[in-house]
């Protein structure tokens, strides 16, 4: 059994009868908020712990968040996977060709000269997603 988040949740949702959809496709809006809910339930549970939290309970809700991602991607019929690879490779373009990496004060990585922005919405279509109004 692959421990692939995808693969567990898609698990989940077919032993509990959830929603699960083979390609890309707007779902109704009472679903969308739902899911939206959730994550941000989630979402909120992480914040709570993050600062002074114990460390299981962090990883607790962290492990909840992405769980709930890849169960709204799922419902909505996104593959998570492929969307976080895309997201990988326009990050890994932050680096310059000369390994140089531009930071703000705080830490944060940002986009140099050589960035590369996701492009989701060539993966969604690949997918099998048909935009509106197309
Ligand atoms: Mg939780």
């Amino acid at each position: 059994m692959s421990s692939s988040p995808a693969d567990l949740v898609r698990e989940f949702h077919r032993a509990f009868g959830l929603d699960a959809r083979p390609t890309p496709t707007r779902v109704p809006p009472e679903l969308a908020a739902h899911r939206g809910e959730l994550l941000a339930e989630e979402a909120a549970e992480v914040a709570e712990v993050s600062v002074g939290g114990p460390l299981d309970r962090l990883a607790h809700e962290l492990a909840d968040v992405v769980y709930v991602a890849y169960g709204t991607a799922l419902v909505h019929g996104i593959d998570l996977d492929e969307v976080i690879a895309e997201i990988h490779r326009a990050n890994m373009t932050k680096i310059g060709p000369d390994g140089r990496i531009a930071r703000r004060a705080d830490g944060k990585v940002l986009k140099g000269e050589h960035y590369v922005a996701p492009d989701v919405s060539a993966v969604l279509r690949r997918q099998g997603w048909v935009p509106d109004g197309v």
